[in-house]
């Protein structure tokens, strides 16, 4: 009966299953504190939007932080903002829209996940190719220890917990930094080939009014409904250089955003995000298209989501050979959590578990995770 009461709980977007032994709520610093001296192992969740595992328990504790929902100290001529971790990143443009600011960093789950799960993760998303990163836009976090002691991490202390998948420490509190409000519209051009996808994004990469450019394969733009049998790329414009604007743009926008439960729904399930340099592109996609795996992704920084059904799953480690051969990264921006763990190389996994050993020596937070 527990377990089933604890249903969603078992998993994340990644659909791995896993076991729960209890889910807390907090609403404050202090119920975290309670929540983390009163349990020996603990999985700290956001909103389980992650693909890669990150939040699935193994028999542990489940720390939900949904509830931590506080939004403080914003400063509109400092563009700063204070939250705290459970703060959805869709509240969160929602709370700044009327003055005039935003938190730049778009990940296409923006209407779910939480701030805490994108600082943990790092997310990139859609605009990475003009904003980068999650961790250039934290000016500190707030991070609580097994011990229940909360030490805020400035710019040079951050990298232990920025992208470290909660198993460091919890986030509980975050200073961001903010963008005005840009106007935007897009285009939607239709291309024949990879090398032509290719020559447009390096010379659109350069432009400064450009902030995003989603490349989607023949297979996802049929099936979003952009057209027949062509390569397609979206390009986001800071002016209204695009052709696509107000409800326009918002359409294609959304039609983008589908892009995964769309390819997911047709049984393409599991989705990868390999990122390769530009050059490589090409040879990276060619065997894509020869294996039938559909795939679209965040071309401006090299990101790439590969889908790939059940039958297909098999061929997840040649892919991911392929990848390093190519002197790319085995995940772009979902993290590794528990799926992408046996391709972590031996040296990287050395200087994690060394972070680990530092930062959670009592060994409490996300075991299993990551290495
Ligand atoms: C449809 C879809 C589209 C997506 N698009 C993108 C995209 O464009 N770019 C991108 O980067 N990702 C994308 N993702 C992946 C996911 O949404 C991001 O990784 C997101 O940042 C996770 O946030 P979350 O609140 O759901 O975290 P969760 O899934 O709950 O957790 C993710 C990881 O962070 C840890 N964690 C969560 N909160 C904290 C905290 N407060 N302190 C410490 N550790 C914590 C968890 O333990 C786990 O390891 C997408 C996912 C889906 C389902």
């Amino acid at each position: 009966m527990k377990k089933d009461f604890f249903g969603s709980y078992r998993s994340d977007a990644s659909r791995l299953k896993g076991e729960v032994l209890d889910v807390v709520h907090p609403k404050n610093v202090g119920e975290v504190r309670n929540a983390v001296l009163g349990n020996n192992k603990v999985v700290i969740r956001g909103a389980g939007t992650g693909l890669a595992g990150g939040a699935v328990p193994q028999g542990e504790v489940v720390l939900d932080l949904s509830k931590m929902i506080g939004i403080s100290n914003f400063n509109k001529e400092r563009r700063v903002v204070e939250i705290e971790a459970g703060v959805v990143l869709d509240d969160l443009q929602d709370y700044l829209r009327p003055w005039g600011c935003e938190f730049p960093i778009k990940p296409s789950s923006h209407a779910v996940a939480t701030i805490g799960g994108m600082i943990a993760t790092d997310a990139v998303g859609n605009r990475g190719v003009k904003y980068g990163k999650t961790s250039n836009w934290v000016k500190w976090v707030e991070v609580m220890d097994a011990s229940g002691h909360i030490e805020r991490k400035g710019i040079t202390e951050m990298s232990d917990y920025v992208g470290m998948e909660g198993i460091t420490g919890v986030v509980v509190r975050a200073c961001l930094k903010l963008n005005p409000v840009m106007e935007r519209s897009a285009s939607l051009v239709r291309l024949e080939s990879l090398l032509e996808v290719v020559e447009l994004v390096r010379r659109l990469k350069m432009r400064r009014d450009v902030s995003s450019l989603e490349f989607l394969d023949k297979m996802m733009s049929k099936g979003v409904g952009f057209g027949e049998d062509g390569y397609y790329l979206i390009v986001e414009y800071e002016n209204d250089e695009g052709e696509l604007k107000g409800d326009e743009y918002d359409k294609v926008m959304a039609m983008r955003d589908a892009a995964y439960p769309f390819v997911a729904g047709e049984g393409y399930t599991r989705i990868e995000d390999p990122k390769v340099m530009l050059d490589k592109f090409p040879k990276l996609m060619s065997w894509l298209e020869a294996n039938g795996i559909p795939t679209f992704g965040h071309i401006g920084v090299g990101i790439l989501h590969p889908c790939f059904s059940i039958d297909q799953e098999r061929l997840i480690p040649e892919m991911m050979k392929l990848v390093k051969r190519l002197g790319g990264q085995v995940s772009g921006e979902h993290g590794i959590g528990l799926l992408k763990r046996g391709f972590v190389e031996v040296n990287d996994q050395k200087i994690l578990r060394n972070v680990k050993k530092r930062t959670d020596p009592w060994g409490k937070f996300n075991m299993g995770k990551v290495i």
